[in-house]
């Protein structure tokens, strides 16, 4: 699950990882993505980051069973 607030700075960002998500799979790049999304403290972009790569890793594991 997405944290509903950044772990640093308390902003609320749990409503914006879907819309992350999406912009993600229209092809734009994360930078992109957060940009649009008007994220910019690097602390709460870091959290959509780091929650993207823990997502690969699943698909990378469903891939190695699968
Ligand atoms: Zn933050």
């Amino acid at each position: 699950m997405f944290p509903v607030r950044c772990f640093t700075c308390g902003a609320v960002i749990g409503h914006l990882w879907e819309e992350y998500r999406k912009k993600l799979e229209e092809g734009k790049n994360p930078k992109e993505a957060l940009d649009e999304l008007g994220i910019k403290r690097y602390c709460c972009r870091r959290m959509f980051l780091t929650h993207k790569s823990i997502i690969e890793e699943f698909a990378n594991l469903r891939g190695a069973v699968g």
